[in-house]
């Protein structure tokens, strides 16, 4: 991919996240709908697949 784009994003909660310049560390991320999602809500229908916590899983 060109280096001409940048993907910006202030999950700090995520593993690929660099907080102090609201940048994701990925070259790629992919972008999905929430399972079962049909409402055309933003937070329904974009949301970033490839988050990872820093938290462990329960
Ligand atoms: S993987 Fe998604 S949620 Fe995580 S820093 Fe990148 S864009 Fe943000």
């Amino acid at each position: 991919m060109a280096d001409c784009q940048r993907i910006l994003c202030s999950v700090g909660s995520c593993i690929y996240n660099a907080g102090d310049d609201n940048l994701c560390k990925l070259d790629t991320i992919q972008v999905s709908a929430a399972a079962k999602s049909d409402s055309g809500a933003p937070y329904d229908e974009t949301l970033c697949a490839s988050y990872k916590t820093h938290a462990k899983k329960k």
